[in-house]
């Protein structure tokens, strides 16, 4: 039997070991310290546009806390694009709020502006409100269209919180992802572009913001002797142990995205023979996606094999692949959300599969991937 060929490893620089030493040996073991500073200082660097990042426990958290300080409550609604992981959408239910979903547009799979736009004018039609928080979602890496979705949100004056969880060094009109939006999301769970075991981080901008986050990532206490408290708080900062992996993988996350795209590029050469199947790929030079995940489309009538047909074969040969996101407006959970879309969405879902796209992967496994796909049609 072949090798096992996994869909998205994490891959470690060797220095995180040295990050998570230091933290022993000068007792740091706690959820603040050297490492989470560090962290933080290297992913301001890394974003860019003066913003400033707080480590979260996970990106989820990150969302919490972001749409908190958006002023999202009970009875708000809040628009989110619906192809993307729950991770987008949760947050939005533990505020007591209700998800508006929104297709996505065919070039980059993300939210469409022009259905962004509908929804915005429709909802105030039927509620009398305007949402009061925008999601749009950067999906597997590729940049959603920014400057529409802005122009819209800032037509209607409502801010935009940015999921770039799948995102981290993608970039739109050469600027990165995550510092688009009044807040940005990132994603450092076990099969994202980094790892630090779990975590996350919001990028904030303004050192107000900032603060504020940490306030409410640390049991919300103010300040006093003793332990005072006029909000209700939660426990999402991140360990000074999950930094110090973090700051590792700093050492190598320039090399993980070079590889994750050079990943892409073979796919996209050797399967650009193949009939019936197309991969997600930049719309125009504006688009700079990691390729976190590389994603292909199945049209069966000329491809004479289904999605599934692909999935299960390759799981034979020892390749785990795996369907697109399911998107939100057809998860059970949300059937009662209201939705504003033309298919776009479902097609994908239906049609698309990821392929393995880790930063481990060599020729000879992507010439195997390959392989396995072409011989379901002859
Ligand atoms: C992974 C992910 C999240 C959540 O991040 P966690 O760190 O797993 O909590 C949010 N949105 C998207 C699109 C993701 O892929």
């Amino acid at each position: 039997m072949n090798n096992k060929i996994w869909l998205s490893l994490a891959h470690m620089s060797g220095r995180e070991q040295d990050f998570i030493k230091e933290a022993f040996d000068t007792n740091w073991v706690v959820p603040l310290g050297p490492n989470v500073d560090g962290f933080e200082k290297d992913l301001e660097g890394f974003v860019g546009h003066d913003r400033h990042v707080v480590a979260l426990s996970a990106g989820t958290a990150a969302l919490h806390l972001g749409l908190i300080q958006l002023g999202v409550g009970p009875g708000d609604e809040v628009i989110c694009q619906s192809f993307t992981f729950a991770a987008s959408a949760n947050p939005i239910a533990y505020q007591h709020a209700t998800p508006v979903y929104i297709d996505s547009e065919k070039d980059t799979w993300n939210m469409d502006p022009a259905l962004l736009e509908e929804a915005i004018t429709d909802r105030l039609a039927k509620t009398g409100k305007l949402p009061k928080a925008i999601i749009p979602v950067h999906l597997y890496g590729m940049p959603a269209k920014m400057d529409e979705i802005m122009a819209v949100a800032n037509t209607y004056g409502i801010p935009v919180l940015e999921d770039a969880a799948e995102a981290l060094g993608s970039e739109y009109k050469g600027r990165r992802c995550g510092t688009f939006g009044d807040f940005g999301v990132l994603s450092f769970n076990g099969n994202k572009m980094i790892t630090t075991s779990g975590g996350g981080a919001l990028v904030c901008r303004t050192p107000e913001q900032a603060q504020k986050t940490m306030f409410y990532a640390t049991q919300a206490r103010d300040n006093a002797p003793h332990y005072q408290h006029t909000h209700i708080g939660y426990n999402y900062r991140m360990s000074n142990i999950c930094a110090g992996i973090g700051r590792g993988q700093m050492t190598i996350v320039d090399d993980h995205i070079a590889k994750r795209r050079a990943n892409h590029a073979l796919y996209a050469s050797l399967l650009k023979e193949v009939n019936g199947i197309s991969l997600l790929t930049n719309p125009s030079d504006q688009f700079n996606s990691n390729h976190w995940l590389t994603c292909i489309l199945v049209d069966p009538a000329v491809a004479g094999c289904t999605r599934e047909d692909i999935r299960l074969h390759l799981e034979k040969e020892n390749i785990e692949t795996r369907p697109l996101w399911k998107p939100m407006h057809m998860q059970p959970v949300f059937k009662d959300a209201p939705f504003y879309g033309n298919g776009t969405a479902a097609g994908l879902f239906d049609k698309g599969l990821c392929l393995p796209s880790g930063p481990t992967l060599t020729e000879q496994d992507i010439n195997r991937v390959v392989v396995a796909i072409k011989s379901l049609q002859s």
